[in-house]
């Protein structure tokens, strides 16, 4: 493939140009506190593979005005994404935002990791990350027909997202058997988009795609605001995000202003609040907290989660030693599963360790990405522990 060379000045390099020459070289203090929270960089004990180190490099490819290697191009997607470096960050480089940029300059360089190129053509094809018959979107639902009947194409004031993991991905398909279960107990009208639902077009968000991930925000809010929908509840932080945040950055704030994008643990906390939700049974478990990170740091969503968890009678939380927005990452945000897998698991391994310390029975998060990359991690380190999503707990709490 053609290798684009950088050229100071060009206007498809304006903005990495702006935020590494002018930004980050007379920003970056080389303090290196990022490093020590870079799963990547704890993988590897490489400095080239830290945040300071790639930042470092790309100064010096930039200066010379040499085009992006592959070498770099393959560190600069061997990082989940998980915002650590952002984080602690001393002098506060927006640094989330810039490894998109470069994403972008690495596929305008010829240099997109070969899966990144394989989720795109499916998504282009079949409109999911699987390349599935769409018609299949709802094949989760085998097991709940009788609540998911009639709801699907629906006008309500309440979607569910499903997700292309969850609708398709049959050891996920619980997470939305009980998120139904929840709406069917609460007596609460809701639409499924079914064929109509596509990928949220996260892969390209995290891929620097935006061209792409713009013409299936648009059908999205479409297909919302034909239904009459009001809220989407979701189970995916990366579909939350790639809503609540990255659609109203490509289209606009007034694209999204009529509607309410909600995680699961947020729609049950709220129903909490109301007094539509209450738990009663004893559920005798100890459990531990996993922030995912497009719901943590990436958006600061922290508490509603343990709001429905200190709701439980009986329930005891432990939480890990890092939490919230100093957890540590499950490995498998920013495509390293499909680019890097050995170095995922490994990732992933080390934060069920920090789980295993708290003594809990079950290691808890609301994320389908987390759930597969901790299933691969107890796989991998032998774990005894057990990994639940928050909506199994929650249907297991009220007996749905
Ligand atoms: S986002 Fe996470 S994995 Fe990527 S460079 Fe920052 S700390 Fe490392
Ligand atoms: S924490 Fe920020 S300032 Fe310090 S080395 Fe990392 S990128 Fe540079």
């Amino acid at each position: 493939m053609a290798v684009r060379v950088i050229t100071v000045g060009s206007q498809q390099f304006e903005n990495l140009r702006k935020a590494a020459l002018d930004i980050e070289p007379l920003i970056c203090a080389r303090c290196g506190f990022c490093t020590f929270v870079c799963p990547a960089y704890l993988d590897t004990l490489w400095d080239s593979q830290s945040p300071r180190g790639k930042l470092y490099q790309l100064r010096e490819l930039i200066k010379k005005k040499q085009p992006i290697p592959a070498d770099f191009a393959e560190r600069i997607f061997r990082c989940t994404l998980c915002g650590a470096c952002q984080e602690i960050c001393q002098t506060k480089i927006p640094l989330l935002h810039f490894w998109q940029i470069i994403r972008q300059e690495v596929n305008l360089a010829g240099h997109w990791p070969e899966i990144v190129h394989f989720l795109d053509k499916n998504i282009q094809q079949s409109q999911n990350i699987m390349d599935l018959d769409q018609e299949d979107r709802t094949i989760w639902a085998d097991m709940v027909d009788d609540i998911v009947e009639g709801h699907i194409g629906k006008a309500a004031a309440t979607a569910y997202f499903v997700g292309c993991n969850i609708s398709f991905k049959g050891s996920l398909a619980s997470i939305a058997e009980n998120t139904v279960k929840l709406f069917n107990h609460l007596d609460i009208d809701f639409t499924i988009l079914g064929e109509k639902e596509f990928c949220c077009g996260n892969p390209y968000f995290v891929a620097g795609e935006w061209d792409k991930a713009r013409e299936i925000a648009k059908h999205h809010l479409e297909e919302l605001k034909r239904l009459g929908v009001k809220r989407v509840v979701f189970n995916c932080p990366g579909c939350h995000r790639a809503f609540n945040e990255e659609y109203s950055h490509l289209l606009g704030e007034e694209s999204t202003k009529d509607f309410e994008f909600i995680p699961f643990s947020q729609f049950v906390a709220m129903n909490l609040r109301d007094g539509r939700l209450k738990f009663t049974k004893e559920y005798s478990h100890v459990v531990t907290w996993h922030d995912p990170c497009e719901l943590g740091r990436h958006q600061n969503i922290y508490d509603y989660s343990r709001e429905v968890l200190a709701a439980i009678p009986g329930l005891e939380l432990r939480e890990m030693k890092h939490t919230r927005n100093k957890s540590d990452c499950c490995g498998g945000g920013g495509l390293l599963k499909g680019t890097n897998p050995t170095m995922s698991v490994r990732i992933s391994a080390r934060r069920l360790e920090s789980a295993e310390k708290t003594g809990a029975e079950f290691l808890l998060s609301e994320c389908p990405s987390c759930m597969m990359s901790f299933f691969d991690g107890i796989e991998y380190k032998h774990s005894k522990i057990q990994f639940k999503d928050l909506s199994e707990i929650v249907a297991e709490a009220l007996d749905l």
